[in-house]
């Protein structure tokens, strides 16, 4: 199963611990101010095998779990619910996603990917609110998270892939 990738790495700043983060490519929902605009075009210069992205995945070590991010994961439910099924148990599964709860539940497969993840975080950036995730929707399905993460954290990290760097992380409180 294929899926447009940005970039794939190693995060200490998306959900607790140590995270391989999936930077999907492509996003629709033009929120102001996105952090990450350069994986907003659908583009395919990066597709990758959910078969490779797995591999990546389930060989890496000392992490807690994976963070899909980017772009918009909930544009490739397939190819995510793909990924979720087959992470080696342990690790925990986090869904940051721009479309709001409602928009989710009007569609089987993106609600799909919400009761797969072990926590989904849902609904617009808002840039004029005082923490990036005040206005969102927490999801939880399982205990495998836990919340205080992201009321107390402030982490920031600067991802550097090729020529781009990206803030990310919690860095307004
Ligand atoms: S959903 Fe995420 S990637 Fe898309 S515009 Fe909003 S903040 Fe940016």
């Amino acid at each position: 199963m294929k899926l447009p990738i940005h970039h794939i790495s190693i995060s200490e700043a998306n959900g607790p611990g140590s995270r391989i983060v999936v930077w999907v490519q492509g996003c629709q929902l033009k929120c102001k101010k996105c952090f990450n605009p350069m994986t907003h075009p659908f583009t395919k210069d990066n597709i990758m095998d959910t078969d490779e992205i797995i591999e990546i995945i389930n060989n890496a070590k000392h992490i807690n779990g994976v963070s899909f991010s980017g772009g918009e994961p909930l544009e490739y439910p397939t190819a995510i619910i793909d990924i979720l099924k087959r992470m080696k148990v342990g690790l925990n599964s986090i869904l940051f996603s721009g479309y709001t709860l409602e928009e989710v539940m009007k569609s089987p497969l993106k609600s799909d990917v919400v009761r797969k993840a072990d926590l989904s975080i849902l609904g617009r950036y808002n840039d004029s609110l005082p923490h990036p995730y005040a206005g969102k929707k927490f999801v939880l399905t399982t205990d495998a998270i836990d919340l205080n993460y992201f009321k107390k954290s402030i982490n920031v990290e600067y991802q550097i892939n090729g020529n781009e760097i990206t803030k990310t992380g919690i860095f307004k409180l």
